[in-house]
């Protein structure tokens, strides 16, 4: 989190204002300023480009399915040194400006501290999207490799038997506190990094009884760069353009699967996530609204106090920018700083069993600073930052020593409370300091979901959850629950387990909070359960009667199920059926569309089709005969898109050529184009006599358009391409609606959810209606009228959220008021954006 977002939601509520809506109220005074709206104001107004080839190769499908190599404790003592591979100089790294570390200076220095200590082992424990090293260091006392092994075990039994673990005096004498730094993983907020290692140094090299002793006790672990490639270009988001710190409920990129996998792998009793930049240091924990399935009692009984500590820590620095902090539990108002959805890395943490916090370092060096400021001052600037870094780092080391004996029996009983199944506790006021009624969030756990199994999108789910360390089982027989039969083979996720907060965070519905608080950070709605595609049945009060095994990886399970010599068919309702259809066509064979959602394959692709259908876990079943079907081709796709939208895309087998105001400025062709996508970075106003010519030529000649949002809609009217007028909720309004599929291409089979984040509806005639608002249309999330009262959901019911039409030109187009490639996570609603695209391509 940081405040850069106040002038960049500045320019999306411009832009939003120009067309439709008015921006987001102004929150009050001595807290936060304005919204940052989706995935920042660049989501809608700056294309997304296609990335350079060390990216290129992390991308594709196998992120929607195959786990990747994971790191997990190894079973050996410490130190465990690694000789880190040292890279080349790079004199345009964006730290050197600021007096600060490079990324290609910490290899070297790591190795360094490893030559000169024996407490210090670093390791890679996965590769950026830019495909730069993830260091974990970890700091301790040496360890043989019986004594790591002990701590290995003391861990899983804290979580696979906690009662066995409450009652283990060996375990409370010696299991060493878990404590997990995680630095930079917004890469333009620089100094959490140095802060870590100048700790992680003194740590390293002092010789004084206390650091030897709390060496003996403790295992402090550091991600010491969450983010190499926004660190090095100076830029919030990764090489792919992804805020990790939004990615933890979606695990879209592989910066937040490794700290997902060390912080399961570690299982630390306190976490910090080191941020900037919020001109008073910002220590969580947060407003509410606090999220629903946390075990809040636990949490906020240490984090407050070591809040306060952390707090103390950076006054005795003595600077006059460091006095105070701003504590948000404390000193903000509800909504301006809340811990409700599990996308950030410390609330992600939590439900892992940590005491979770974001700090934001003060000073601002980044952005319009890094340029505009002069050296010394945005020297001066980091050297207080890296001093409040590790200030609060060296408080909550000091914190997590002191309560070690309560905060070990703090994860015990969360993890406790999962297994036995037990309501959370009612938290009386005053429970600490500020508790209220304002902060009293629980939810009533199911007692099972039930996810049958045979599609990619149960298998995807499955998978995310086992990854997510959320224990799931098969049935090995068939069986009934309520009322309902389920074939062997269907997966259960039982709620008596240890992180029953995480399961039923991913899982739950989620809940309508737009009365509850004026406004939200970030988005407020999100259900794997309702967005992922795959069928989650939920079992309030019965626990189903089957056996069961445990499921250590969901396999595919596509088919063909089609006599041979037969024509095939595939229905796309699945982001991996429309890889399944780009990989055929890439291959050269000929497919027939006998509707927008139904490919017709040949019999002599066979054994291509069989490939995919083990690949990918698609189902081809036998196309009528004498079916016919149109012809179609792999569409050539320009696209001026936010990242997401582009990483999305790639991850269903289409190739992108990424365009923008700019590009087509400068004489970016479309003559090959048969789909202009616009959502992002694409102004009609803003394009000269070039680009201008360029677009009119595309629509004259009948090219096709998707769009999508506030920019989409913009496009729409400039080029007067369907007579649909669009009128938008709040430019922070998010969340999960309910929808009513009416359409021939959006609507076919499209799940009856979809995911809004600045919802736009359209009126008119003159075209079709795919898909409408329910009317009720907000599940989940948070979604206010504005001022007038207008504009919220009760405006939206039954109203247009994405319509198709054809263009005087004599093309197709669809627009979008919904998000359904929103961040990568909505993986149930990518095939009707592919469904739009192979439509308006033919
Ligand atoms: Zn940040």
């Amino acid at each position: 989190m940081d405040l850069s977002r106040t002038l960049a939601g500045l320019g999306t509520a411009l832009l939003t204002a120009a067309l439709l809506a008015e921006p987001a109220a102004a929150a009050p005074g001595g807290s936060p300023s304005s919204r940052d709206f989706g995935n920042g104001a660049e989501r809608n107004e700056v294309a997304a480009l296609n990335p350079v080839s060390a990216l290129s190769r992390t991308l594709g499908v196998q992120s929607m399915d195959s786990a990747q190599g994971r790191w997990t404790p190894k079973l050996k003592g410490y130190p465990r040194q690694n000789q880190l591979t040292v890279y080349p100089e790079n004199p345009d790294d964006r730290s050197i400006k600021l007096g600060l570390i490079p990324y290609h200076g910490i290899a070297p220095k790591l190795n360094a501290l490893q030559d000169v200590s024996d407490k210090v082992s670093a390791e890679v424990i996965g590769k950026s999207a830019g495909g730069r090293d993830l260091y974990l260091v970890t700091v301790t006392a040496p360890e043989s490799a019986a004594d790591a092994k002990k701590q290995d075990y003391w861990r899983n039994l804290i979580e696979d038997n906690p009662w066995a673990a409450k009652r283990d005096k060996a375990l409370a004498k010696s299991y060493k506190t878990p404590v997990w730094i995680n630095a930079n993983i917004h890469g333009n907020e620089w100094e959490g990094t140095d802060g870590a290692l100048r700790v992680i140094e003194r740590l390293a090299t002092a010789t004084d009884a206390a650091t030897v002793n709390f060496l003996k006790k403790s295992r402090v672990y550091v991600t010491v760069t969450n983010n190499p490639d926004g660190r090095v270009a100076g830029t919030r988001a990764n090489g792919a353009g992804f805020d990790i710190n939004r990615d933890h409920a979606t695990n879209a990129q592989p910066e937040s699967r490794a700290v997902r996998d060390v912080v399961i792998g570690t299982q630390p009793f306190v976490m910090l996530d080191e941020h900037g930049y919020t001109g008073t240091t910002l220590i969580e924990p947060a407003t509410p609204p606090h999220g629903q399935n946390y075990e809040y009692d636990l949490y906020i009984k240490h984090a407050l106090p070591n809040a306060l500590g952390m707090e103390a820590a950076i006054q005795k620095l003595g600077y006059a920018e460091t006095t105070r902090a701003d504590i948000p539990f404390r000193d903000y108002a509800p909504g301006d700083w809340d811990d409700w959805p599990p996308i950030f890395t410390p609330m992600y943490a939590i439900y892992q069993g940590a005491v979770g916090h974001t700090v934001e370092i003060p000073l601002a060096v980044n952005n319009a600073n890094y340029t505009n400021l002069p050296v010394e001052e945005l020297r001066r600037r980091s050297a207080i930052n890296t001093d409040v870094a590790a200030a609060t780092i060296e408080a909550a080391l000091t914190y997590a020593d002191t309560n070690k004996a309560s905060l070990l029996a703090g994860q015990i009983e969360q993890f406790r409370r999962g297994w036995a199944g037990e309501a959370s506790p009612v938290i009386p006021d005053g429970f600490v300091d500020g508790f209220g009624p304002e902060d009293r969030y629980s939810t009533t756990f199911p007692r099972a979901y039930v996810i049958p199994a045979g599609t990619p999108a149960a298998a995807r789910l499955v998978n995310h959850l086992i990854d997510n360390d959320v224990r799931v089982t098969k049935a090995l027989h068939g069986f009934a629950l309520n009322g309902r039969r389920y074939d062997a083979g269907t997966y259960l996720v039982d709620m008596h387990q240890p992180k029953r907060g995480l399961a039923n965070v991913l899982l739950e519905a989620g809940r309508d909070i737009s009365d509850l608080v004026p406004q939200m950070y970030d988005i407020s709605g999100w259900s794997h359960g309702l967005l992922w595609g795959a069928t989650v049945d939920i079992s309030r009060n019965a626990a189903p009667k089957v056996f069961t095994k445990p499921v250590a990886h969901a396999a595919l399970e596509g088919s063909v199920d089609a006599r041979k010599g037969s024509a095939l068919q595939l229905t796309i309702k699945d982001g991996n059926d429309v890889r399944a259809v780009n990989e055929l066509l890439t291959q050269g064979i000929k497919l027939r569309r006998t509707d927008a959602a139904t490919v017709v394959v040949p019999a002599e692709a066979r054994p291509e089709a069989t490939a995919l259908a083990t690949s990918l876990g698609v189902r081809f079943s036998a196309a009528p005969k004498n079916v016919k079907g149109d012809v179609f081709d792999q569409p050539v796709i320009a696209g001026a898109v936010s990242a997401d939208e582009l990483f999305a895309l790639k991850e269903m087998g289409f190739a992108v050529q990424t365009v923008s105001t700019a590009l087509l400025n400068a004489g970016a062709s479309l003559s090959e184009t048969d789909t202009l996508l616009v959502s992002s970075g694409l102004s009609y106003a803003g394009l000269n006599a070039t680009g201008k010519a360029t677009v009119d030529a595309f629509l004259a000649r009948g090219g096709g358009v998707v769009t999508r949002g506030a920019t989409g809609a913009n496009f729409n009217a400039a080029t007067k391409l369907l007579p649909a007028v669009a009128t938008a909720g709040r430019g922070d309004a998010n969340g999960v609606v309910n929808v009513v599929n009416s359409g021939p291409i959006v609507g076919a089979g499209s799940l009856p959810h979809s995911f809004v984040y600045s919802p736009l509806w359209f009126t008119g005639s003159g075209f079709t209606v795919e898909q409408r608002y329910g009317a009720v249309p907000l599940v989940a999330g948070h979604w206010q009228p504005n001022a007038a009262g207008t504009n919220g959901p009760a405006q939206a019911a039954g109203q247009a959220a994405v319509v198709s039409g054809a263009t005087a030109g004599g093309g197709s187009a669809v627009l979008f008021g919904t998000e359904p490639l929103f961040r990568a996570h909505p993986k149930g609603l990518f095939a009707q954006y592919a469904r739009a695209l192979f439509w308006t391509a033919s």
